[in-house]
């Protein structure tokens, strides 16, 4: 950054562009003209703001709202105005941004502020960064962020170009809604390990932004393990009979699944996105070719089976939680015991959600966990001895977040429906087939409390490994009837 402090405006054709950010400014900011781009336009182009740009802005304001303006200021008390290089690309327009909110308030902002394009977001995330007013004053902008936000996803609708663009300043801006709801989206509609988009010129910001990476990645796995293991039961159950009939059944229902191409998964999820594998999933259609089954495994309802998989897939992570990562934040270690820590990180009565601003799951808890691993280890398992020590009644009253007729029990910190206001029909529905469904799928096979804990424990082990499943949010399976 180029900075002089005394040199008068420089003349430039049109010359030098005022915005009186208050009246009566006693300190001026000045942005020098954009340097030409080399061959990027043609010569004739006229490039927006191609002149210098300066801010009436007040002394004291600037001050208050950064430290970087705080050093320059309080070391040249009678410094009248500092000047910088225009970067470019919405640079002028971000501080414009950042200076009418932090003096005026950001619902001053003219019409020509609104952010029309989600680089404006990083660009306001890098210029607030170097000038200092973030991220201690980031909430001064999040009004502007949210309109952005909306902007975006009302205009190009909710892509996975639109998530990877959008995620990471969600997290800068700590808007967990958003977040919460790209993240999950992108764990479902991506299977690339690209999960950020930066459109800006602040590249030093993508590596911030790479903090998304592990939890999406293993989070994913975590979806995509579930569907595998859930395919597979019929699978497993057709090796252990002893009917005739029984290799002929396996091969013909496997051979249903990959004339969807979703089977063998782990070679699905590498060519497809797990939601696009879903819809799949639900054409499928295999009717046994045997009628005179001795083991009855074979007149077992594979459709069934597979819409579980699904279920449980669908329901499998709720996006990742800002204040789950906040909370689960290592320094919050050193201010407070262990045992503080713990309580604070801990499920209470099966609720993984606890003082979150939106509703989730295990898996959401799991996958936004920031802090010491050995911690969420030993959350982890006095989590399952508690469960131990409950009986079997336990996981029912637990899992009991819809009730029978089919509305929405309220559960602390649970506000899902928010984030998706489908979710309450869908649930209700799942829970309407519950019964059937579960004897069907699971027969003799309903403790998934302990493969959920296996899942968790393996996962641990692995660090990154791919078998884990919860048990949070889930309407169906598993729990005994
Ligand atoms: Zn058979
Ligand atoms: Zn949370």
């Amino acid at each position: 950054m180029s900075m002089s402090t005394s040199a008068p405006a420089a003349k430039v054709a049109g010359g030098p562009l005022l915005i009186s950010v208050v009246p009566n400014g006693d300190f001026t900011i000045q942005l020098t003209p954009t340097p030409a781009p080399l061959n990027e336009k043609p010569a004739n182009a006229v490039p927006k703001r191609a002149r210098l740009v300066q801010f009436r802005v007040s002394r004291t304001v600037v001050q208050q709202h950064s430290s970087f303006f705080q050093t320059i200021i309080g070391n040249r008390p009678h410094l009248g105005d500092v000047t910088f290089e225009n970067k470019g690309n919405g640079f002028g327009y971000a501080l414009e941004v950042w200076l009418r909110a932090i003096h005026n308030g950001i619902h001053t902002l003219p019409h020509s502020l609104k952010a029309t394009h989600m680089e404006r977001a990083w660009v306001a995330i890098g210029v607030g960064e170097q000038f200092g007013f973030a991220p201690n004053h980031i909430d001064k902008i999040k009004p502007w962020f949210l309109d952005c936000y909306q902007y975006a996803l009302s205009n190009g609708g909710l892509t996975p170009f639109a998530a990877c663009c959008l995620a990471f300043p969600c997290s800068v801006f700590d808007h967990a809604e958003g977040f919460m709801k790209l993240t999950k989206f992108l764990a479902y509609n991506t299977n690339g390990n690209i999960f950020t988009h930066n459109p800006s010129s602040f590249h030093g910001l993508n590596a911030d932004a790479r903090i998304l990476d592990g939890p999406l990645t293993t989070a994913r796995a975590h979806i995509q393990s579930i569907l595998d293991r859930e395919l597979n039961f019929p699978l497993d159950k057709l090796h252990k009979a002893t009917c005739n009939c029984r290799k002929e059944t396996a091969f013909d229902y496997e051979h249903a699944l990959r004339a969807l191409d979703c089977w063998p998964m782990d070679r699905a999820v590498q060519i497809y996105p797990i939601a696009d594998i879903i819809v799949e999933l639900e054409k499928f259609t295999f009717k046994p070719k045997s009628t005179k089954c001795t083991s009855g495994v074979c007149t077992h309802d594979f459709k069934n089976s597979v819409n579980i998989a699904i279920r449980k897939a669908k329901y499998a992570f709720d996006g990742l939680c800002l204040d789950c990562m906040e909370r689960s934040q290592e320094e919050h270690v050193d201010s407070q015991t262990r045992q503080v820590f713990m309580e604070k990180n801990s499920p209470f009565k099966g609720c993984w959600d606890m003082e979150c601003r939106f509703g989730h799951g295990r898996a959401s808890w799991y996958y936004s966990w920031m802090g010491p691993s050995s911690v969420r280890r030993e959350i982890l398992e006095k989590h399952r001895e508690d469960k131990k020590g409950c009986g079997p009644s336990r996981r029912a009253r637990r899992g009991a977040r819809v009730s029978k007729d089919g509305t929405n029990v309220p559960t602390a910190g649970l506000a899902q429906l928010s984030v998706n206001p489908q979710t309450s029909g869908r649930i209700a529905n799942a829970t309407g087939g519950k019964d059937k469904e579960t004897k069907d799928h699971r027969d003799n096979y309903d403790d998934t409390d302990v493969d959920d804990d296996e899942f968790f424990d393996a996962e641990e082990a692995s660090l990154g490994g791919c078998t884990v499943t919860d048990d949070g949010n889930e309407p169906d399976h598993g729990t005994s009837t």
